[in-house]
């Protein structure tokens, strides 16, 4: 059965009006699943009884469950759910001084085959429903709820490539940021994307004001393409006009992510290369450490060699920063923790 969660809030008024609701009873509504929470639908007291059995005829309302909870001794709290037809998915908390931060999973799997990511070692089964992505953030704040805290934050950084899944992810991200939702800002929120350029223009032309991350990861083609296949239809020249057309649109800062792999892209060439790329752009670079996976054989590097790559990109004229490292204690890599509960059920 479909989701309540499905509908943004502009098409849940079309829904109403559809089935000879008023469009302000979608406010109603919208109030309470975000505001109020609800758990059923019988919770909905101020509209009639027949009105709250067709929405319980018609629709779920989460629709997940959750299989497991890793809590690290940092706070990041790590859920495996499963999903109506029985997939499992991975959502993250992390907690930071600034609120809560909430990674979403986009897509059963990914295809997009980077060669250091866990998330990659199945391919894409489907994509997930705007309501599943929303769900996520929801069995979250109700577990907040609890404590009286809010999602403040959300990454769209957990399995899956968002901007392959473009127009569920923005009906999503409408959900949580509109005022008649969750209203988590939408400078709040940040979507990272391997580097699909087509829908880099779109998002830049559509001036959300969500924030934009790019997964680089290698300052040369060669590199590139080797480690993110991506690079072979969107080398990193396409890659920059497309973000061009994002700064000249959106006079946003823009984040690079770049993970560093030991004796793979740490090298002094590549922080040099990097600062070429990058100087005079209004962006930083984000230095990831390394969440090894098995399978993959990259390692990361330790704290002093990331310092002197960020020494040397700072040198050449780009703002940097280190990432700290979360949840390690938790299997926090994306799509590990799936991966390896899939193993468990002989399925990887
Ligand atoms: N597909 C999107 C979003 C999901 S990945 C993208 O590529 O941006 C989110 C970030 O985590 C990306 O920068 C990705 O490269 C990085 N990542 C993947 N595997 C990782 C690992 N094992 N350790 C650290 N970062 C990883």
């Amino acid at each position: 059965m479909k989701s309540i969660y499905d509908y943004n809030y502009e098409q849940l008024q079309e829904v109403m009006i559809q089935h000879g609701y008023k469009r302000f009873r979608a406010k109603q509504i919208f109030e309470w699943l975000y505001r109020k929470r609800i758990s059923e639908f019988d919770q909905m007291s101020n509209l009639n009884k027949d009105s709250r059995d067709w929405f319980k005829n018609n629709y779920i309302l989460s629709g997940l469950k959750v299989r497991t909870k890793q809590v690290s001794k940092d706070g990041t709290t790590k859920f495996l759910f499963e999903l109506e037809d029985g997939n499992l998915i991975e959502t993250v908390m992390m907690v930071f001084d600034y609120g809560n931060s909430v990674c979403v999973t986009t897509q059963l799997g990914c295809n997009m085959g980077c060669d250091f990511c866990a998330s990659g070692l199945l391919k894409k089964k489907r994509d997930l429903t705007c309501g599943e992505m929303v769900a996520q953030i929801m069995y979250v704040q109700q577990e907040l709820d609890k404590i009286g805290e809010r999602v403040s934050h959300v990454v769209v950084m957990g399995t899956g490539e968002p901007f392959d899944n473009y127009e569920n992810v923005m009906n999503f991200l409408s959900v949580i940021n509109t005022d008649v939702g969750l209203a988590i800002g939408a400078r709040h929120i940040t979507i990272s994307t391997c580097g699909i350029v087509p829908k880099i223009i779109e998002f830049s032309q559509s001036h959300y004001q969500y924030n934009l991350a790019i997964s680089l990861h290698a300052p040369n083609d060669e590199l590139r393409s080797k480690l993110m296949p991506i690079n072979k239809a969107y080398p990193i020249k396409e890659l920059m006009r497309g973000l061009h057309i994002y700064m000249s649109e959106n006079n946003r800062r823009l984040t690079f992510e770049y993970i560093l792999l030991k004796g793979v892209n740490d090298s002094q060439l590549c922080a040099k290369q990097l600062a070429n790329l990058l100087r005079g752009t209004n962006s930083y670079v984000n230095l990831i450490p390394y969440n090894s996976v098995d399978e993959h054989g990259y390692q990361g590097v330790n704290f002093d060699a990331a310092m002197k790559f960020y020494d040397t990109i700072v040198k050449g004229g780009v703002r940097a920063t280190i990432r700290k490292e979360h949840g390690g204690d938790i299997d926090a890599a994306c799509g590990q923790l799936r991966a390896k509960e899939l193993m468990k059920e002989g399925k990887l």
